[in-house]
């Protein structure tokens, strides 16, 4: 069996990382992981055992009983846990308060990542786009592409608010900076670690940034088969 081409992007909420990621994937014929959605699936379940994700020990214990499935189809985001279906539930402003806790919970986040290696080396898909905060650094160094999307806060913010369908962009502005912050003390995702390809979506549109992450993996595709 030959081995599954690892895409990791990394990059911060607002940057165009999981529409960027999803589209890139869709013209591929790549999976698609969401990174994203494990870590919020962990805090949904954490809270679902009726813990608290501030205390590490909680977190651990919860990884122990944790179930997740996850698809790898751009166009299915259902994530369920225990058979339930919780691809909303992770998305409310109260799982996602909950999520800072897992993320630094660090013990786990090995064990994550773990999880992460073995679902992109038994995808049925030749290659996978896996999209975090992390994944150029930690989940797969020696990834064959890694890409960090970056953007200017103020289009981030935007963005984001156009997304959520919110009105007050400063409110959101504030939410998002707060995580940021939050995710930073854990990891660095808004600089490139040396041999990471920062792609500045700023001003560029939807289309354009999915042309610049095709084009990337175009590049080292091409670099693989010649054998270079
Ligand atoms: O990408 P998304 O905003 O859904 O991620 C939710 C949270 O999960 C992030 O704010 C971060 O705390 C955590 N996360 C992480 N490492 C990843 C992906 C997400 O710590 N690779």
């Amino acid at each position: 069996m030959t081995e599954t081409f690892f895409v990791g992007i990394d990059g911060p909420a607002g940057s165009g990382k999981s529409s960027v990621s999803k589209q890139a994937a869709r013209r591929l014929g790549f999976g698609y992981l969401d990174t994203g959605a494990v870590y919020r699936a962990l805090a949904w379940h954490v809270r679902h055992r009726g813990e608290s994700t501030d205390d590490p020990e909680a977190v651990e214990a919860g990884f122990d009983t944790f179930d997740p499935r996850i698809g790898l189809d751009p166009d299915d985001r259902t994530v369920r846990v225990g058979g339930e279906d919780i691809t909303d539930a992770i998305r409310t402003p109260e799982t996602t308060a909950a999520v800072a806790g897992v993320a630094k919970t660090l013990p786990v986040r090995e064990r994550i990542n773990a999880l992460f290696r073995r679902i992109v080396a038994e995808a049925p898909q030749p290659g996978v786009i896996v999209e975090g905060r992390d994944i150029t650094t930690v989940v797969a160094p020696d990834a064959p592409v890694r890409i960090l999307l970056t953007a200017h806060p103020d289009v981030r913010a935007a963005r984001r608010s156009a997304e959520m369908g919110a009105d007050d962009v400063a409110k959101v502005a504030e939410a998002m900076r707060r995580r940021d912050a939050s995710d930073s003390t854990v990891v660095d995702f808004l600089n490139a670690a040396d041999g990471v390809m920062a792609i500045d979506t700023t001003h560029l549109d939807f289309d354009q940034s999915v042309d610049a992450v095709l084009a990337a993996i175009d590049e080292r595709r091409e670099d693989g088969r010649d054998g270079r």
